[in-house]
């Protein structure tokens, strides 16, 4: 078996449950899983660092002084019942690329550092990309110690405890320059298989704006009211919910969801007096989110001037588009040709450490085929062979990236 499969498996054994996988930041599971990135890093000789957040970091020294490391990783931390794959993959990766720098005595000028990102999944505390959002400067690494779990315990106490905190022994980062940002992750959808091709380049990270929508109406008995007299508020909602299905067709390449969805009263012989739901909406593009937030508006305000409801649209949540560094992604794609490979490129509709990265150095994103196109389930999986070409392709990629960032 090789390196990346073995170290897949290892780390599957830790937070591993009957419906999957549970290593949420902070936990004995998931401490669990950087101590073992530690271990690892540490029998290979490499420099381990890690940031109060608990972001950690496995460095390689490169040739020129004073140069600025070429950052390569992703998460250790999953959903409550995650896969094997989702960021574990990207951070494994990233070690055995260090290792076959040094097993093919390849030297770069710029050092190369493996990093796990703390808590990427947003799984425990109400922040997703936490760890690379705080390194990035996006959030403040005060409130991140503060955000609280729904048990009540802070960040910043899990972290602080012997059983689910930062490393012994492992210093502070201190080197916080960066060359450029390398993720390796599994696509987590179905275009890669579909095509047939192990390598995706990926674009950009899609942008997320989320919602919520209340439409008050008028309950009442669902057998006396007459049709033309009432105010349904779910009738009201399903009008909304359709007209921004409608939107994301008409806009092309954008996705919609509307998740959660709660009628009051909810009992069959009365008539709803309240509808509540949520809208998430992500493309590639800000054009295509704002046609259907403008749907999302004008169907709202529609239905309010023709039924007896009124209606609120609240925006709880805005992500911008990260479009994938275009120097950065050439030189990706000249890297998989060199070892004779072939990608093409794909959009990112998940979201990624890569996108708190590419806000504050060049960064690029390889994606290998996700089995079925799942992922967040136990069934998660890619093919040994795909993830072995992820690796070979990422080393490829950080040598052609050496030679033109300094
Ligand atoms: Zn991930």
């Amino acid at each position: 078996m090789s390196a990346v499969v073995d170290r897949l498996a290892t780390l599957a054994q830790l937070g591993s449950h009957e419906n999957g996988i549970d290593r949420a930041l902070a936990t004995v599971q998931e401490r669990a899983a950087r101590e073992q990135f530690a271990a690892w890093a540490r029998e290979r000789g490499y420099a381990l660092a890690q940031d109060t957040v608990g972001n950690l970091f496995a460095r390689r020294s490169g040739l020129r002084e004073g140069a600025r490391c070429v950052l390569v990783g992703s998460h250790l931390d999953t959903v409550p019942t995650g896969g094997a794959f989702d960021g574990a993959y990207g951070v494994v990766g990233a070690l055995c690329a260090l290792e076959a720098l040094d097993a093919r005595s390849i030297g770069t000028e710029h050092p190369v550092e493996a990093v796990a990102w703390a808590g990427e999944e947003g799984a425990r505390f109400p922040l997703g990309c936490l760890g690379s959002s705080v390194f990035t400067g996006a959030y403040e690494e005060r409130h991140a110690l503060a955000l609280r779990d729904a048990s009540g315990t802070s960040l910043g106490e899990a972290l602080a405890s012997a059983e689910t905190g930062l490393l012994e022994g492992v210093p502070m980062r201190e080197d916080a320059r960066l060359a450029a940002y390398l993720e390796l992750h599994v696509e987590q959808g179905p275009v890669l298989e579909r095509e047939g091709i192990a390598l995706g380049i990926v674009t950009a990270i899609a942008g997320q704006r989320r919602y919520r929508v209340t439409v008050d109406g008028s309950s009442g008995h669902a057998g006396t009211v007459p049709m033309a007299r009432r105010g349904d508020a779910l009738m009201s909602a399903a009008e909304i919910v359709l007209a921004v299905e409608r939107a994301a067709l008409v806009a092309g390449e954008t996705v919609v969801t509307v998740g959660t969805f709660a009628v009051e009263p909810n009992a069959p012989n009365v008539i709803p007096g309240r509808a509540t739901f949520s809208v998430d909406v992500r493309a590639a593009d800000d054009a295509r989110i704002d046609a259907v937030e403008g749907a999302l508006r004008t169907s709202t305000s529609d239905v309010t001037e023709r039924r007896r409801v009124t209606a609120s649209v609240e925006r709880l949540e805005s992500r911008a588009p990260a479009p994938m560094d275009p120097k950065l992604r050439a030189a990706v794609a000249r890297a998989i040709a060199s070892i004779g490979e072939r990608a093409i490129d794909v959009p990112s509709g998940a979201g990624h450490d890569a996108m708190c990265l590419s806000r504050v150095a060049p960064a690029a994103m390889i994606f290998v085929p996700s089995i079925g196109g799942r992922s967040h389930v136990a069934q998660e999986e890619t093919a040994p062979r795909d993830l072995e070409l992820g690796v070979e392709a990422l080393v490829a990629s950080i040598v052609e990236v050496d030679k033109f960032v300094i």
